[in-house]
């Protein structure tokens, strides 16, 4: 495993930046209240997606022990359980599976769990 050094400004970069309109998609998808998995550590989660898919339980199952039966089964798990995971090196990013967050955008996913996590959130 490589070692990174924390960069000197990493502190005034603390927290997360975003739009209102990113807070109010996140609120929204708040509101349907999906399920949330976390590891004992609360460094993995694991989310509902907003279109409430049954198949969570199984695809966080799939998802936690790796082990998908095929490819078209793995699309199915990426499409019914979001993966959101805080950086190794950086206490306040976190990635997520989802088509957005992909793009290294900041997505509902992430703005849930940063509010559980209680990581400063400024909007601009
Ligand atoms: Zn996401």
């Amino acid at each position: 495993m490589e070692v990174y050094s924390k960069s000197p400004d990493y502190t005034t970069n603390s927290g997360l930046k975003v739009s209102q309109e990113d807070f109010r998609v996140a609120y929204q998808y708040k509101q349907l209240k999906p399920l949330v998995k976390t590891n004992a550590a609360k460094t993995v989660f694991y989310l509902q997606p907003s279109n409430m898919s049954e198949g969570f339980d199984e695809a966080v199952q799939a998802r936690v022990e790796n082990n998908y039966n095929d490819w078209q089964n793995y699309m199915k798990v990426v499409d019914e359980c979001y993966f959101v995971r805080k950086a190794d090196d950086f206490d306040d990013v976190l990635f997520c599976t989802c088509s957005v967050g992909a793009r290294k955008q900041i997505c509902k996913h992430s703005l849930v769990i940063a509010c559980t996590l209680k990581i400063p959130i400024f909007s601009g």
